[in-house]
């Protein structure tokens, strides 16, 4: 099919703006979802008993030996590496 230029480049134009309508999506999905992981994993203090010292730790994430993760836990790390 032959094409007048216009018409293709009206064309690429539609194509771009509907990328760029879908990119902002995909983004304004990524950043709601880091928002609700972080609403999840928020660093509160706590005391460590066997050491008696405060420390803070996040409500998210336990240790298998059924202890809190200390701050900052690996999730919020992963988050801070990935979007820093
Ligand atoms: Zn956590």
């Amino acid at each position: 099919m032959i094409r007048n230029d216009q018409s293709g480049n009206a064309e690429k134009a539609a194509h771009f703006a509907e990328q760029s309508r879908h990119f902002a999506e995909q983004s304004r999905q990524a950043n709601a979802a880091i928002a609700r992981v972080r609403a999840v994993h928020v660093p509160i203090d706590a005391l460590n008993v066997r050491a008696n010292v405060e420390q803070k730790v996040c409500t998210g994430c336990g240790t298998d030996d059924g202890n809190w993760q200390t701050w900052p836990c690996p999730t919020e790390r992963a988050i801070t590496e990935a979007t820093s």
